[in-house]
């Protein structure tokens, strides 16, 4: 039995680590757990990223919006991610939409909200939502999952119905340039008669890729009155030099873009060893980029 855990007698066994499957007897039993060196895999975050995407970018870049940001022109305040779509990180989203493994999201919510824990108490956390189609064949929305547990933990008010989706996205790695652009601009609309009286929104996700799904539903809620606009999500994809576009790259049939990205980088075929601490090429990189960051920095 373990001293001082109120919920021992109802959970005798030892609370394990998501990322790696150890026992961590020290944890709690109310929310999911992982270990330290899970932990410093899922918050990587190279020294060098993008100010308003939080995406990684190369020292050249540092202090400069990335090429996507100055593409897209985002019209959001900020946004952050717990680090790049790559390695444990990666996996534990695959898990939390496809692998019938939705309670990743109360871990990867609850990193998020520490993630944010600066920016302002009143935000109004809003989840991107899905097509209902979408929502009828996969049965819960990650991004909701997200946002309630970010809420839940930060003590945010959670509005889960502000936005609604229009459409499904069609491939947009079959789109030209200007067409992608309007092909996301179409996609939210806020709910009829709804007015956030210049309220600050805190838009979640699970992957930001190119931006634009964020960027469509910041317009959908600054029409709705919507004050400043921030974003948070789990992971955001890297970009690296040489490396394509991930919206350029190839979609996964019957998969909407942004749902799993292309592999574009080194360091790939970790994701796929299986449930082990395999270490990430952002690890990887680690050394010539800089250190794993503490979660309270931003
Ligand atoms: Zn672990
Ligand atoms: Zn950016």
């Amino acid at each position: 039995m373990r001293q001082g855990d109120p919920w021992a007698w109802l959970f005798p066994w030892p609370p394990y680590c998501l990322g790696c499957g150890v026992e961590l007897p020290g944890a709690p039993v109310t929310c999911p757990a992982i270990c330290p060196t899970c932990h410093r895999q899922v918050a990587f975050r190279p020294r060098s990223r993008c100010p308003s995407c939080d995406r990684p970018a190369w020292l050249a870049e540092a202090g400069r919006p990335c090429s996507e940001c100055r593409n897209l022109g985002p019209p959001w305040q900020a946004v952050r991610a717990l680090g790049p779509y790559d390695g444990l990180l990666r996996r534990l989203i695959l898990r939390m939409k496809y692998g019938e493994e939705p309670y990743v999201a109360a871990l990867l919510g609850r990193l998020l909200a520490e993630r944010v824990a600066a920016w302002p108490r009143d935000l109004l956390v809003v989840p991107i939502p899905l097509h209902p189609v979408r929502l009828r064949e996969r049965g819960f929305n990650q991004a909701l999952l997200l946002a309630a547990n970010l809420a839940r933990v930060s003590g945010r008010l959670l509005a889960p119905h502000a936005l609604r989706r229009l459409r499904r996205a069609p491939p947009q790695a079959m789109l030209g340039a200007a067409a992608r652009r309007s092909n996301v601009e179409a996609v939210f609309a806020p709910r009829p008669g709804w007015r956030l009286g210049g309220r600050p929104v805190l838009l979640v996700d699970d992957v930001l890729t190119t931006g634009r799904t964020l960027a469509s539903a910041c317009q959908a809620l600054r029409a709705a009155g919507a004050g400043p606009v921030f974003g948070a999500v789990a992971a955001v994809t890297p970009l690296w030099p040489g490396a394509a576009s991930p919206a350029a790259s190839v979609p996964v049939p019957g998969r909407d873009p942004g749902e799993e990205p292309a592999r574009a980088w080194a360091g790939s075929s970790s994701d796929r060893a299986g449930a082990g601490p395999a270490v990430g090429g952002g690890a990887l990189l680690g050394g010539l980029w800089g250190d794993a960051e503490g979660l309270r920095q931003s």
